[in-house]
């Protein structure tokens, strides 16, 4: 089979149904750097100068990111680009993403930044996982990293926040919102279409860039990026829309580029009701919050009932 790129001949190493095309390596790697490109300036149009961060959990999907935007922006004098890392305290799990993170950005050159839920919070992913049973430990993980992300990214001063979400992991949230029947949670998904105080918008660039392109992408282009699966990660929610959409992907081709287009009529829909509540601040810690206390606080104020310390 022939890459479907006009006059190349080149063997075929990638099949993309939902596109009906087949791509040699070349033409393959082409196409997810020009994916990017356009979701980046889509979703970051006239992107100002100033710093933009960039989520670094040290996989494939985040180590990809970093390589494409250091490479699409690292030119732009007035943009300086910093990699965080969120160490949430998984044993072994967190130290070997950790090591890949950092030998990226030591061969990038990018500046580094790593936070730890032991020291902003107090306590750690595993320590929630065994003192709440009855919570999955990714409702915790989630919240908190999502949390620290930004409260690092708004103290660097960064004007996004560039997360690794791909085709699938945003096609999994859309389907998720609605089987939960939480349709305004697609407003809170990155990338994010307004800027809120408090918030650092997030920008999603791997958008349209499947899972398994992302995974062959990085492998293709050496990217260091460390394959062990978090101990926590078989209780997530999550598994159940991955499976799903993997068998609706292969019998319908498209469904996940679908669901995207569908969340953005809905966000159109949404946005035309009445503003809801506004977003406030947490009485406990300051960060935005759309009720007195935010998600985050009382997550940890659930340990402290727990067993009385935090
Ligand atoms: S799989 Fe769940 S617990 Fe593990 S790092 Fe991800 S969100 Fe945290
Ligand atoms: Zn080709
Ligand atoms: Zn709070």
């Amino acid at each position: 089979m022939e890459c479907a790129h006009p006059r190349c001949t080149r063997p075929v190493i990638i099949d993309q149904p939902y596109a009906g095309a087949h791509l040699c390596r070349p033409h393959f790697a082409d196409s997810v750097v020009e994916r990017v490109r356009r979701e980046l300036h889509r979703q970051a149009p006239r992107l100002p100068g100033g710093t933009l961060a960039v989520a670094l959990s040290g996989g494939k999907d985040s180590g990809v990111l970093l390589t494409l935007l250091v490479r699409l922006l690292g030119e732009r004098r007035n943009i300086r680009i910093v990699a965080i890392t969120i160490d949430e305290g998984i044993e072994q799990y967190r130290a070997a993403t950790l090591l890949r993170a950092r030998e990226l950005t030591q061969r990038l050159g990018v500046e580094h930044v790593v936070r730890r839920f032991q020291d902003e919070l107090g306590t750690t992913t595993d320590q929630a996982a065994a003192r709440l049973p009855q919570v999955a430990p990714c409702s915790t993980c989630g919240v908190w990293r999502r949390t620290l992300l930004n409260r690092t990214a708004r103290e660097l001063g960064a004007v996004r926040l560039a997360v690794g979400f791909n085709l699938d992991d945003l096609a999994q949230t859309v389907l998720m919102n609605l089987v939960r029947g939480e349709p305004h949670r697609l407003l809170q998904m990155a990338p994010h279409r307004s800027v809120e105080e408090g918030m650092v918008p997030r920008i999603a660039p791997l958008a349209t860039v499947p899972e398994r392109e992302v995974y062959l992408y990085a492998r293709l282009e050496g990217i260091p990026f460390d394959h062990t699966t978090c101990p926590h990660a078989g209780r997530a929610m999550r598994n159940v829309f991955r499976e799903t959409l993997w068998k609706m992907e292969e019998e319908i081709p498209g469904s996940r580029h679908a669901l995207l287009r569908t969340r953005e009529k809905l966000i159109e829909a949404l946005s035309a009701l009445p503003p809801g509540s506004p977003t406030g601040k947490c009485q406990a810690c300051g960060e935005p919050a759309s009720q007195e206390f935010c998600r985050s606080c009382l997550f940890l104020e659930s340990l402290t009932e727990a067993d009385g310390s935090p």
